[in-house]
């Protein structure tokens, strides 16, 4: 991804693609002293434009690292880059961290905070499985407690299970892998959120240890105003066995139905595509 034509926004001026690096002694590499926002931008419009940027300052609030841009300044860039690289649907990727500074411990208040907005051409996040329906594996990793680590944050450090989860999962032939959290509870992907149907009604975990992400925020809007019942609720693993239809959301995923979890078999069915097209509609309309 580094070595590409393009522009970066990097506190506050537009650099060169390939110019856009950090220190080796970034405080970020070292102690996952990160935030970031995945957003796409569809016929020119970033989705939710605002919504992420706020999450942005809230994830920094939440890891005791502000950040130094207000919304507005986070808005302005996000255009500007997508303007610098002429692109009217893409990927946008916000990130701040912790930079090199006058501490290289732990304690990092007297490092800046510094921010970055890229953005590129990103096609479906699951590939054909769009379509056909992902392939689940069941982590082995569980979702830490929101009083082990802020869980409402979109922060690096709460990421490392789901790479690994992730790659374990691809060795078996899977496209992601599903948590459980810390109770034992069904939980999320590694980059989205999980809903399940059973007899026409729609359940989803509660967020109290997951991302409560803007996309399963818009879909329980969208299915609610479709007159479908939606049951926020604790969902035990077991219950996989009963439900017909999966589904992930996600900014990156979209609605990707899923069609298999572990052992556990689901139909890609009619609620399924009808809430896909929907979604697909929305973020163009
Ligand atoms: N859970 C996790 C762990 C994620 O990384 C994401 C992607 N940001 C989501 C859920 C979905 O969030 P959103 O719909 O806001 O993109």
């Amino acid at each position: 991804y580094g070595d590409r034509d393009g522009k970066i926004w990097m506190d506050g001026e537009m650099v060169e693609w390939r110019d856009a690096k950090v220190h080796v002694l970034s405080h970020a590499l070292h102690y996952a002293s990160s935030v970031f926002e995945g957003e796409r931008c569809y016929d020119g419009k970033i989705f939710l434009s605002r919504k992420h940027s706020e999450r942005l300052h809230k994830s920094g609030e939440m890891m005791d690292m502000p950040i130094p841009y207000s919304v507005d300044e986070i808005e302005a860039a996000k255009q500007a880059v997508l303007d610098a690289n002429n692109l009217t649907n893409a990927y946008v990727r916000v990130i701040a961290w912790r930079g090199a500074g006058e501490d290289m411990g732990v304690a990092s208040s007297r490092n800046p905070v510094r921010m970055a907005v890229t953005a590129w051409e990103w096609g479906s996040y699951y590939g054909d499985a769009k379509y056909k329906g992902a392939k689940l594996d069941i982590a082995k990793w569980k979702r830490p407690s929101p009083e082990t680590i802020p869980t409402a944050a979109k922060a690096a450090g709460l990421y490392m299970i789901c790479t690994m989860s992730k790659h374990t999962a691809e060795a078996k032939g899977c496209s992601d892998a599903m948590f459980l959290d810390y109770r034992g509870y069904v939980a999320e992907a590694t980059g989205a959120n999980i809903f399940f149907v059973k007899d026409g009604e729609v359940h989803t975990p509660i967020p109290d240890a997951i991302l409560n992400g803007l996309t399963r925020q818009t879909v329980i809007q969208m299915l609610k105003d479709k007159g479908i019942t939606v049951h926020e609720r604790h969902i035990m693993p077991e219950e996989l066995a009963d439900f017909e239809q999966c589904w992930l959301t996600g900014s990156a995923a979209e609605v990707t139905p899923v069609g298999q979890i572990g052992d556990y078999m689901f139909e890609v069915g009619a609620l399924t595509r009808d809430i896909s097209e929907s979604y697909d509609k929305l973020v163009r309309a």
